[in-house]
């Protein structure tokens, strides 16, 4: 028995699934979770001290790689003066004003400790200003597990089929209107319909919850044209997509206006961070300012905003992104000529350091039923036939895959070689 199967077995029992979420379980994929030990660089370690060329690295936020010592010890020595105060500190407005200079919608902008806090405040804050009640998200785009936003959700819902969870009280799921991601008519003709009742559209402008799937050319312009035309708002959902798809996340890169950004994973450089924010006369109806309630005991916590900061440092020192985009690009390469080398029908998709493969015969995948048709058992035999190899996918085939500035040459090409022999093994 491995030390994973005997901590799971341990942790079932006081633990539900023995998880604290979902996707953690191995469900989709079957089998029994890594449990870490430690982690860094590109590598986890797991209780039987195993190595694995990590490419969840704790699903986005990791982009330098594991415990960078820079971000490690910045972390360490803020400890030592105190974990939580309650109180102000300068910290959070060093990282508030970071992100306002380098986010060109975010005039202030309000930390949480999740990128489900970010989300549901966003949405919050979205009906108190338009005073409407509708909004509208896209079926397999995952925002976290607000009650609103758990309706054809993607991620871990999808992977545990229940994409919109009991629980959820139809009265307020009612209000939540889901169209299909990259349906640019389909938006459109909602908005022709009933567009002076929604107060916003929530979207992932890169959708990294149903594998990754980038916006096709229109679609995001087109969520921006009619949010203007009836007077809702656009929040970009940019907790996996900020500093990912680039410095200043899908936006940037796609060059849209957002209303409204939410932000989480690396802002936090590992630790629980979120934030929301925008336009200055729409936060400025978040309390104590507006009447639109918001709060957090831990909220800008300091040694999360330590780790924000030193990782948001590093990230934007000259020529971060290039050899990251670089690396990923030779590694979807790779495994692609891999596979057809081996005669197995896959496409991948990428967006910056985001990846993600498909096993179909469709030449590209740019929507939810082109996802949920691909092969899952061939995903899975190809998970854990990397697993044994010493590569860590995300044990799902609907979570996109990430890569870290820790990631060398040479871990790339052992990732690649690796798929060539699990590959070769496939039925
Ligand atoms: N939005 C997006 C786009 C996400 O990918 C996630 C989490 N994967 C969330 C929101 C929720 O964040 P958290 O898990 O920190 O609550």
């Amino acid at each position: 028995m491995s030390k994973s199967e005997q901590l799971f077995a341990e942790a079932q029992q006081f633990i539900p699934g023995g998880v604290n979420s979902p996707v953690r379980a191995f469900r989709a994929v079957g089998g029994t979770p890594l449990f870490i030990r430690r982690a860094e660089g590109a590598y986890l370690f797991d209780a039987d001290d195993k190595r694995y060329i990590d490419y969840v690295q704790s699903w986005g936020p990791m982009v330098l790689g594991h415990a960078h010592p820079e971000v490690i010890e910045a972390v360490v020595e803020q400890a030592q003066s105190g974990l939580s105060f309650g109180a102000p500190t300068e910290l959070e407005t060093e990282l508030a004003e970071e992100l306002c200079r380098l986010w060109p919608n975010m005039d202030l902008v309000r930390f949480v400790n999740s990128g489900t806090e970010a989300t549901m405040s966003a949405i919050r804050l979205a009906r108190g200003f338009t005073g409407r009640d509708k909004i509208v998200k896209f079926e397999g785009c995952y925002h976290g597990h607000s009650d609103s936003l758990l309706v054809k959700a993607g991620s871990g819902a999808l992977t545990m089929g229940v994409p919109s969870s009991p629980g959820v009280p139809a009265a307020l799921a009612d209000h939540t209107i889901t169209l299909s991601y990259n349906d640019a008519d389909g938006v459109r003709a909602c908005f022709d319909e009933i567009g002076d009742q929604i107060a916003c559209i929530i979207v992932e402008p890169v959708a990294g919850n149903m594998n990754c799937i980038p916006p096709v050319p229109g679609f995001l312009e087109t969520l921006r044209e009619v949010c203007d035309q009836h007077g809702a708002l656009l929040i970009l959902d940019e907790v996996m997509t900020g500093f990912r798809v680039s410095l200043t996340g899908a936006q940037g890169h796609f060059g849209i206006e957002a209303d409204l950004t939410t932000l989480g994973k690396v802002i936090g450089g590992g630790m629980p961070v979120g934030a929301f924010g925008g336009k200055r006369e729409i936060m400025e109806q978040i309390a104590p300012l507006g009447p639109v309630y918001q709060a957090g005991t831990l909220s800008g916590n300091p040694v999360a905003m330590v780790a924000g900061l030193e990782t948001l440092r590093l990230v934007e020192e000259a020529g971060f992104y290039e050899p990251l985009v670089a690396r990923t690009d030779r590694l979807v390469e790779g495994i692609l000529a891999a596979g057809k080398k081996a005669g197995i029908p896959i496409t991948a998709n990428k967006a910056g350091s985001m990846f993600g493969f498909f096993f179909t015969e469709e030449p590209q995948v740019t929507n939810y039923q082109q996802v949920m048709a691909c092969n899952n058992e061939r995903f899975n035999q190809f998970f854990h036939g990397m697993l044994e190899e010493g590569v860590y996918l995300a044990p799902a085939s609907y979570e996109a895959g990430f890569m870290s500035a820790a990631h060398s040459d040479e871990d790339i090409e052992e990732t690649i070689a690796a798929a060539e022999r699990v590959f070769a093994r496939l039925d």
